[in-house]
């Protein structure tokens, strides 16, 4: 693991454990705040609920009219919002009289299986049926008055320790299901990081051995131009056929280097997306014979098996983009497959898609490897490229020229062995 990962793993992991720490004593001190609350609470609930009592009797005792009384429970009533759910008047021979917010709904928002309890002034009995005092388990009171004349007029009380309804454990548990949350969060980020680190660890490497390999193959046409121009300049060549054959090894080995180099520009262009292609219509017979012809001396006579359309295959595309393609897929096969069997390039068309397949008998390519070889600067790790020349470009160019035409560039492996590798261009009709 290299330093700047170590330095943030080190980081991310004091920093998760500082918010841990911090954020499980932050719940316990709520916890504890919040218990604090309820302890005091039940405390003065007892007083509390005397004191709405005392406050019913002593607002009421002088009003005699219904409404003025209605008048005085509703200011209670809003006064003691919080807590105070219900008011109601009620005579012994009539039952309810008046009430309010004693509906379903409000009897609703309490939990099913609420414990009512009731409680009076000092110098009055409960009704039949109510308890009395208020208990520690009780979730709502009635705080009541006797007014005369068979009259009660009373208060519905929300007793419940914490109102909003949350229990302080559950409070707990989700402060230490957020911890645990971050932690996680906290752990796939780092795992994202070491995948991304373990990429680019993995591209530099390729990179460098990228930039070894076109040394090697830059270097090799290089010191072959420069030993036969050294043989010319000491005039160690003179009979008219040594001399052009030296002449011809100069442009191949020139021309070499130059293809090396166009592909380069070529690759930092498709990564750019600013290759641009002349596009044309042509025969995809005629731009594959071209292709073949240039590289039929890498074969035998019986190693490469061509087999062109029978009739004219129209595509709209950059002739040179298409040539390019099939020698690398044919210069390919010749390096990693030729040894084993013959090479068959076939053109076709069918269904409006028009192809050139080079297949051959080589050992083909690994089914987890059929879609990384189009990665740049990738190779199959095996004795055959070890001891091949290449730099891991040449199908990643093929297959960007070929999407950029509206084709594809693609692999499968052939029956009875090898593999099939095939350019694919709509057909213009
Ligand atoms: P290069 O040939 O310069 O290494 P390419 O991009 O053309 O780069 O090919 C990438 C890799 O795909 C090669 O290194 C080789 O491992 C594998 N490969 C390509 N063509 C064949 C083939 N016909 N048979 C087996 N392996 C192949």
């Amino acid at each position: 693991m290299d330093r700047d990962l170590k330095i943030y793993f080190t980081v991310i992991g004091l920093s998760a454990i500082v918010l841990a720490v911090g954020g499980v004593l932050f719940l316990q001190g709520e916890f504890r705040r919040q218990q604090e609350g309820i302890r005091n609470w039940r405390a003065i609930r007892g007083e509390y609920m005397a004191t709405l009592a005392q406050n019913v009797q002593g607002t009421l005792k002088d009003t005699k009219d219904l409404s003025a009384r209605i008048n005085i429970l509703h200011d209670l009533q809003a006064e003691k919002a919080e807590r105070v759910k219900g008011v109601f008047l009620w005579k012994k021979s009539d039952g309810i009289i008046w009430q309010e917010g004693l509906s379903e709904t409000v009897r609703a928002s309490f939990p099913t299986n609420a414990r009512w309890h009731a409680v009076g002034t000092k110098s009055l009995s409960a009704p039949r049926g109510w308890t009395a005092p208020v208990t520690n388990n009780a979730d709502i009171a009635v705080a009541w008055a006797r007014l005369g004349g068979g009259e009660v007029a009373g208060l519905e009380v929300d007793l419940r320790d914490n109102l909003t309804g949350s229990n302080p454990r559950n409070l707990f548990a989700t402060g230490v299901c957020i911890v645990v949350l971050l932690l996680l969060v906290l752990a796939a980020g780092s795992l994202l990081l070491v995948r991304a680190a373990r990429r680019a660890r993995t591209e530099s490497a390729r990179k460098t051995t990228f930039i070894d390999n076109l040394s090697h193959e830059l270097k090799i046409p290089l010191a072959v131009v420069r030993m036969k121009t050294e043989h010319l300049l000491a005039g160690k060549v003179t009979e008219p056929e040594k001399l052009r054959a030296a002449y011809q090894t100069i442009a191949d080995e020139n021309g070499e280097v130059i293809r090396q180099v166009d592909d380069l520009l070529d690759l930092v262009r498709t990564g750019k997306g600013t290759r641009r292609y002349a596009c044309s219509s042509f025969d995809l017979n005629l731009a594959a014979r071209e292709a073949i012809d240039a590289l039929r001396d890498r074969f035998s006579t019986e190693g490469l098996k061509v087999k062109l359309a029978d009739r004219i295959v129209h595509v709209n595309a950059d002739a040179d983009a298409v040539r390019q393609i099939v020698r690398n897929l044919l210069d390919n096969a010749a390096k990693y497959a030729a040894a084993k069997g013959p090479v068959e390039v076939a053109v076709a068309c069918a269904d409006g898609r028009a192809t050139v397949t080079v297949a051959d008998r080589g050992d083909g390519v690994p089914p987890d490897q059929r879609e990384r070889i189009f990665e740049r600067f990738y190779r199959i790790d095996n004795d055959l490229t070890r001891t091949t020349g290449g730099t891991g470009i040449g199908l990643c160019l093929a297959r960007c020229f070929a999407r950029d035409m509206g084709g594809d560039v693609t692999v499968a492996a052939r029956p009875g062995g090898g593999s099939v590798f095939t350019l694919e261009l709509p057909e213009v009709t």
